[in-house]
């Protein structure tokens, strides 16, 4: 296989099938965790396993699962215990990504990385290869956490980074819980939790996914592997002012929560331009949120980014100052929270060498880059080799309608993806 090979390489048919599910009016995807449209894309995952043949569980976590075994493995009919370790103890292989989107979000972020890993399959299948330990296919549940407020909570459950009462009592906007809304799409909350045992028997996971970045654009590449994942966290930020008439409360009477936070937003670009890192204010709330009414509070969301952890330490302690600082002057109380962080992740050296080399023997020059996104891959890198092959995204946009991935560069991925499971998984 090289990277020239034809178009049908990219399975066509299985995005497609995926393509309408969940699309919201704004053109982009409302895949949130146990919707209606995320139990739609749970019954297209287990279609298209079904069609191949794959073994398929879901995990006590709500994470989806399927198992292409060897056909040395001798599984008795009807086995439903999850993936055995490889005969020769390395370990099973396991890629995948996840199926959630944020609010209005892309076609390819999370779903590139499953539809790969099923057309990955079907390619070394035409090729008349076998693994010889399984093969893995994931879809980790709740990436975006953007139903629930903590990105990648089903691969942080499975591997004990979230503890379960914490995650049981994460709520929606709604105020409806975790735990609830699992019971209401027929999964257990009560078994949520690490699966040490689960965890212990993969011996590497391979994550695919689009670009959120345009760097392999600028380099003509169309596959690029994964350095390193930049720390990165949310900060809840609240601004508790008083609630007033907009037109009768003279200025100098004011305590507008409104001034302080958007002094915070403007301070939150200027440091981090000044520290090469980034900051984004994407969501908030004002309250009681009248047009003719000085608000009462206001909170905001900071998500931070920056090269190394110390920067990130810097960035955040910055911008927070300037919001006390500012809602001192505004007779507003400004209290702020980490709602998570997640560490500098480097991803596993020799992992990364062998699908680097993989890719060469391919004829696939894949640069090693570094991201600013998180990925379940970062989180299972705290605990098992892992890496990870982002497939090039022309104009960088992602987390949006307009996030586009050329379907050539799709197929290389999908190439890509089939040479790096060859390598760990078939011989
Ligand atoms: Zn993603």
């Amino acid at each position: 296989m090289t990277q020239a090979e034809p178009a049908r390489s990219w399975d066509l048919p299985l995005w497609q099938s995926l393509l309408p599910l969940g699309r919201s009016d704004a053109g982009g995807y409302r895949r949130f965790s146990f919707t209606e449209a995320d139990s739609q894309c749970r019954d297209w995952f287990f279609g298209a396993a079904a069609d191949r043949g794959l073994r398929t569980e879901t995990d006590r976590n709500g994470n989806l699962w399927a198992w292409w075994d060897p056909p040395a493995a001798g599984l008795p009919a009807g086995h439903r215990d999850g993936p055995e370790s490889s005969p020769d103890g390395t370990g099973v292989v396991v890629t995948g990504s996840h199926l959630d989107s944020v609010p209005d979000g892309g076609a390819f972020d999370g779903p590139l990385g499953v539809v790969s890993a099923l057309a990955a399959i079907d390619l070394l299948r035409e090729a008349g290869v076998a693994p010889v330990r399984p093969v893995g296919v994931v879809a980790f549940a709740e990436e975006e956490g953007a139903r629930f407020g903590m990105a990648c909570l089903g691969s942080r459950l499975l591997t004990g980074a979230v503890t379960p009462d914490a995650a049981r009592a994460l709520a929606d906007a709604d105020g409806v819980t975790l735990a609830e809304a699992m019971a209401e799409a027929g999964l257990d909350p009560e078994a949520i939790g690490p699966d040490p045992g689960l965890v212990s028997r993969i011996g590497a996971f391979v994550e695919l996914h689009v670009e959120q970045g345009s760097a392999l654009a600028g380099m003509d590449a169309a596959v690029g592997v994964a350095e390193s994942i930049w720390p990165h966290g949310r900060w809840r930020i609240d601004f508790a002012g008083r609630a007033d008439h907009a037109g009768t409360t003279r200025l100098a009477d004011r305590r507008d929560p409104m001034l302080p936070y958007a002094a915070t937003v403007l301070a939150a670009r200027t440091v981090a331009t000044e520290l090469g890192s980034l900051a984004t204010f994407g969501r908030v709330v004002a309250e009681p949120g009248a047009a003719n009414a000085i608000g009462s509070a206001v909170h905001a969301w900071l998500d931070a980014r920056a090269p190394d952890e110390e920067t990130l330490k810097e960035l955040v302690s910055q911008v927070t100052a300037v919001a006390e600082l500012s809602g001192n002057g505004h007779g507003v109380t400004v209290t702020s929270r980490c709602e998570s962080l997640t560490p500098s992740v480097d991803f596993d050296l020799e992992l990364r060498d062998r699908v680097v080399a993989a890719l060469a023997g391919q004829g696939v020059d894949a640069p090693v880059l570094p991201t600013g996104a998180g990925h379940d891959a970062g989180v299972l890198a705290a605990g098992l080799p892992t890496a990870m092959l982002f497939v090039r995204n022309r104009t960088g946009v992602s987390h949006s309608p307009a996030e586009h991935a050329d379907p050539e560069d799709c197929e290389a991925g999908v190439v890509a993806l089939a040479a790096v499971l060859e390598e760990l998984a078939c011989r």
